[in-house]
């Protein structure tokens, strides 16, 4: 399936005239298109004295620029996509951890990442639109020259994409991926999902996290297909997008397929005469029960897959319809391979639970100047992802959390995902998190947030009694919050680290 092991190479599949990136509302850019501001932008970087393995930091609107940006830039140097919304800290931050060459940025953009550019003496180039969807040329803000070491189109052991992890569990650690990495998790994804020239994908995620660049914008690409990308995700506006675009498919994580949920019975005719295959899910766990109302309200089966940025996004995924796709598992291994190692690094028979580990052509080699990190993360060749699991004998894997947020109450294990899942069958309960909050005597102790249906009743009792009559009773929340909105991190996973200092609560 590898049909090729860089960015370049990859977007050679497209017929010439098809179209390759779009955007609602715009003329698409086609893939001949595409091939050329390729070309284009790599000899401008190389006239910029940046070449191969050069770090490029990309600050720029989610948008077909930013799509095409990525692939241009990934074919001869290093992109370091950030994510705009950061403030002058952040930049700080990351612009320091990264050692760009420059900083590539939409022209006209407000944004404080120019004063910490300027004042680490990092070069800015200003991305300038230029027709079609995604189109662009390359304008330093002052005059940049010089001879890269490395010129040229990237080759498979160069780093096309460095990336900061989510920072669900910790600080945010820098992942390197090299050509060969992110194209091999593209070939998967096509591969699993069936991809053909026919396809078009919406994309609402962001494209400075793994999960868009790689399910939407390069496994699209690398099919032949399109790839139309709104300005982000905005429930209020998706429906006039997905009449508008006529998507084959869409990727989410699951607190976005929600927010779409909760509009559609307003939208049933877009939906009826959509082009829609399949929706896909992944980078937090899917609710059963939402798979079930998305499968229902779209008519098209929901495709649930397990992705880290360590792994250039995909590891898992359900497989299309004839086969069978597991509400609650996140399906076969789709990419790299996976086994269940227990705390002494000895592989365990299926049925077995323990941290899932992973090994393959799309993973990561290590982070970036973090031994102790390394150290932890890798045991005999395999990748520790540090999610807890349990594969079946049909090689389907069911996730029972993160390592590090499963509860510990006093020595009995919970998964919040189980909990969760309970909660969820509640007919006045639209969104939960479970987690960990600190006791005095237990160490920790189940507590969870919940958002309620528009218009539904329930209280702390209620939904208590509820959740002891299915679970054994030290699973049951002993504090249960109920809130507007639980907070969410950029990519819009919940975030149940932590959650407890931020509502103030113990035990
Ligand atoms: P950090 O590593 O900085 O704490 P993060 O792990 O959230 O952040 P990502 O690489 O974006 O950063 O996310 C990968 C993680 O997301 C996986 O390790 C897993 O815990 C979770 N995840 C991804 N897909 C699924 C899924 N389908 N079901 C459950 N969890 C998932
Ligand atoms: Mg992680």
């Amino acid at each position: 399936i590898y049909a090729a092991d860089t960015v370049p190479e990859l977007l050679k599949r497209g017929a010439d005239d098809a179209p390759a990136i779009a955007a609602p509302g715009r003329a698409p850019l086609t893939h001949a298109g595409l091939r050329a501001l390729v070309a284009r932008t790599v000899a401008a970087l190389n006239a910029m004295g940046i070449g191969r393995n050069d770090r490029v930091a990309m600050v720029l609107p989610n948008g077909p620029e930013m799509a095409a940006a990525f692939v241009s830039v990934a074919s001869g140097a290093t992109t370091a996509p950030l994510n705009p919304g950061y403030r002058a800290e952040e930049f700080e931050f990351y612009l320091s951890d990264l050692d760009a060459k420059c900083l590539v940025i939409l022209q006209g953009m407000d944004s404080p990442a120019r004063a910490v550019a300027a004042a680490r003496g990092i070069p800015v180039v200003e991305l300038v639109p230029a027709g079609a969807a995604g189109a662009f040329t390359l304008v330093p803000a002052s005059p940049l020259s010089g001879t890269p070491a490395y010129p040229g189109l990237a080759q498979a052991q160069d780093v096309a994409l460095v990336l900061h992890t989510s920072g669900t569990t910790s600080r945010p650690k820098i992942v390197p991926l090299r050509q060969i990495n992110v194209t091999a998790s593209a070939y998967h994804i096509g591969d699993c999902l069936a991809l053909t020239p026919a396809d078009t994908c919406l994309n609402i995620m962001p494209l400075f996290h793994i999960h868009g660049l790689i399910a939407a914008v390069l496994s699209s690409l690398a099919a032949g297909a399109s790839v139309s990308c709104t300005p982000g995700f905005n429930a209020f506006k998706f429906f006039a997008w997905f009449d508008e675009v006529r998507p084959s498919w869409f990727t989410a994580v699951p607190t976005m397929h929600q927010a779409l949920l909760s509009l559609a019975g307003r939208n049933k005719e877009i939906i009826a005469k959509g082009r829609l295959r399949f929706i896909r899910s992944s980078s937090a766990s899917l609710p059963p029960q939402v798979m079930t109302a998305l499968e229902e309200t779209f008519g098209v089966p929901v495709i649930e897959a397990y992705g880290m940025t360590e792994a250039s996004h995909q590891m898992a995924s359900n497989p299309l319809p004839p086969r069978p796709h597991h509400a609650g598992s996140v399906g076969l291994a789709a990419g790299p391979e996976i086994a269940i190692m227990d705390d002494d690094g000895t592989i365990l028979p299926p049925g077995g639970l323990g941290e899932v580990v992973i090994r393959g052509r799309n993973v990561t080699a290590g982070y970036e100047n973090n031994p102790d990190a390394n150290a932890k993360a890798f045991t005999n060749g395999w990748f520790r992802t540090g999610d807890q699991g349990t594969l079946d004998e049909a090689g389907y894997l069911r996730l029972t959390g993160r390592l590090k947020e499963i509860i510990n109450r006093g020595g009995e294990k919970v998964s919040p995902l189980e909990v969760d899942a309970v909660m969820m069958d509640h007919p006045a309960v639209a969104q939960v998190v479970t987690f960990g909050m600190p006791h005095s005597k237990l160490g920790e102790e189940v507590a969870a947030a919940v958002v309620l249906r528009d218009g539904a009743a329930l209280d702390e009792h209620g939904l208590r009694d509820f959740c002891a009559e299915r679970l054994a009773q030290f699973k049951v929340p002993r504090k249960i919050v109920f809130l507007a909105e639980i907070p969410k991190g950029a990519t819009g996973k919940l975030q149940r680290i932590g959650l407890a200092a931020k509502l103030g609560l113990s035990a």
